[in-house]
């Protein structure tokens, strides 16, 4: 098994490969990198931008780049570098202290049973409000086949482990054999129960999103896959076509929306996105709130207007439209749900509940136990 990643990398470098390189491996060599580029379609003064590529890099997939309709829209906000990036007086690089529970490099065990495996630095886009914006793009972390298989051997002498969860950067930028190796090799472990890949490909690259792909994502079953839509402008035709080829290869799906302010922080466009998720068969997952990464201080909303959508969607459409809103604790806390307050009071006799119009009810509460015998106290006659 080691001896075919190895085979995999190499095959990579090898002059014939290019032969045989894949369109999407071709689309992705054509992405905007550089604010000049903005000049081929808008004019905008792109002359501070450098200074901020320099540090945070840019990458945006020509796909995503002909969805944005004017300077400053809610596609533009999430893909294009804003002199706001070097201005944030707040935020650290690292505020999940993902460093800090990480065994093995790229690899992240914080709850009991789930892991988080780092095995890409890439995407096709580089979001401007990402928590691992310390990381993306840069060759900080070298992700190398040794270092995944590292990460694999911990996952193997780990027994508590039963969700292993794939992420990065974007797992579905590594070629198809590496993904199909990972898969494999996590497969055949045998107290990995499921596995999940976290990917904004369909979302910012939905041609990666081939028919081949899916033929070797469906063996590895049972797998999920968790894609990231922000905005119901990225429900496209194209981004439609790429999830339902992973729902029709028996994947499901769920959404995980960052809450950044400009771009999805009212409730008509965020019950706009959840509907339209529905109807490509992604089910809402989470909402986040924005983690304190350093250079995103301007997209960060109150927690207020977090819970005012999240009021706003229970009840009034479909219960499995309505996401998680979570914090992701600073420090390494993990994921807190933030639940609108529909718990007026727990009594002893009863609990005072308040609907989703602001009605109030009431729920009569059992005994507490005790004064009830359970199953097992009820004397039994012995024969
Ligand atoms: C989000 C996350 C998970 C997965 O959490 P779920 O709530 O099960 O989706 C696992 N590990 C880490 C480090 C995470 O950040
Ligand atoms: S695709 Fe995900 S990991 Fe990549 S830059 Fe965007 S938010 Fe960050």
């Amino acid at each position: 098994m080691e001896s075919h990643i190895f085979f995999v990398a190499r095959k990579c470098h090898s002059a014939c490969y290019n032969k045989m390189v894949e369109g999407w491996k071709k689309s992705l060599s054509e992405c905007i990198t550089k604010p000049h580029q903005l000049l081929e379609k808008f004019s905008v003064d792109i002359k501070a931008l450098d200074s901020v590529v320099a540090k945070y890099p840019m990458k945006v997939s020509r796909y995503y780049f002909n969805l944005i309709e004017e300077v400053d829209d809610p596609i533009w906000k999430q893909c294009i570098p804003s002199l706001l990036e070097l201005q944030d007086p707040y935020g650290t690089e690292d505020p999940l202290n993902e460093e800090g529970d990480s065994p093995t490099t790229g690899l992240v065990h914080r709850y009991p049973d789930r892991v988080l495996m780092c095995v890409s630095n890439s995407c096709a886009m580089y979001c401007r409000f990402c928590t691992r914006k310390r990381r993306v793009g840069l060759p900080l972390i070298n992700l190398s086949t040794e270092v995944l298989l590292e990460q694999i051997r911990y996952v193997q002498r780990t027994p508590a482990i039963r969700d292993v969860l794939l992420s990065g950067g974007d797992p579905l930028l590594l070629s198809d054999n590496t993904i199909e190796f990972l898969l494999k090799s996590l497969r055949a472990i045998p107290h990995v129960e499921i596995l999940r890949i976290g990917t904004r490909v369909p979302c910012t690259f939905p041609e990666r999103i081939t028919p081949k792909l899916c033929n070797i994502l469906k063996k590895y079953h049972p797998l999920y896959v968790n894609v990231h839509f922000n905005h119901p402008k990225e429900i496209t035709e194209e981004s439609s076509r790429a999830c339902g080829l992973l729902a029709d290869a028996g994947i499901p799906l769920g959404n995980q929306s960052v809450l950044l302010k400009g771009v999805n922080d009212d409730s008509e466009t965020m019950k706009s996105l959840v509907q339209k998720l529905l109807k490509i068969r992604v089910k809402p997952y989470y909402l986040f709130q924005m983690d304190l990464v350093k250079g995103t201080y301007h997209f960060r909303t109150r927690v207020e207007t977090g819970l005012k959508i999240i009021e706003d969607l229970t009840g009034y459409t479909s219960g499995f439209a309505v996401p998680r809103y979570v914090i992701d604790a600073p420090g390494g806390g993990g994921k807190i749900p933030l639940i609108p307050r529909y718990l007026v009071s727990l009594e002893e006799n009863q609990v005072v509940l308040k609907n989703y119009e602001g009605k109030q009810f009431t729920y009569p509460q059992i005994p507490k136990e005790k004064q009830v015998l359970s199953p097992m106290e009820v004397p039994v006659k012995v024969p």
